[in-house]
């Protein structure tokens, strides 16, 4: 299926809205981890743009680092029991450290909480979990999100990062798209 099939249809989220709200959780994370050491860890690719955002909007005072990881899901992501396949693995040795996990939607929660059980695995000292947009109507796992940017129907968007087959990531708001 090509990206033939779909096209742009209206806009969810502006780049203002958007932008607010970032500077709304930076603040939220920086009053919390004031004067500590902080591993972003970004899933990629989606996650990019929203968390080269949020770490700008941080207070001074936040040592941040940025760390990636990049997988896949195995057959079907709609359908699988959410067990992801590892493409790139973060570098950063996160043992004791403050980590926080940043996922671009969290649609049924099965890869960030399968991503949060194997980071949690390597014993950091806290480890929470930021996603921009959450859709709780296919929700399939337990609350396991610390910070979400915002609640949205069950649409499929992209833009701001999320793409549809590798297109739309660069577009400054997010859309709906459909297909025509
Ligand atoms: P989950 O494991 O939570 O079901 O799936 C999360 C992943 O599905 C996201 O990281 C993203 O790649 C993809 N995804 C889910 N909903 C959307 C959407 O509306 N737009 C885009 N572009 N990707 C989505």
């Amino acid at each position: 299926m090509g990206t033939d099939d779909y096209e742009l249809d209206h806009i969810m989220l502006t780049q203002d809205v958007i932008s607010k709200r970032i500077s709304e959780l930076a603040a939220s994370i920086s009053e919390e981890y004031r004067g500590e050491e902080l591993i972003f860890t970004g899933v990629l690719k989606g996650a990019v743009i929203f968390m080269s955002d949020l770490v700008r909007s941080l207070d001074l005072s936040v040592d941040a680092r940025m760390d990636f990881i990049a997988v896949s899901s195995y057959g079907n992501a709609s359908t699988s029991s959410g067990a992801v396949k590892m493409i790139k693995d973060m570098d950063t040795y996160i043992a004791d450290k403050h980590v926080i996990l940043v996922e671009d939607i969290m649609d049924t929660g099965l890869t960030l909480s399968y991503l949060r059980e194997m980071l949690m695995a390597r014993g950091p000292e806290t480890l929470r979990t930021c996603v921009l947009l959450e859709k709780p109507d296919r929700k399939k796992v337990d609350s396991i999100l610390d910070y979400r940017g915002f609640t949205i129907p069950d649409e499929f968007v992209v833009g701001y990062g999320l793409d549809y087959a590798g297109k739309w990531r660069n577009l400054p708001d997010i859309w709906c798209v459909t297909k025509h």
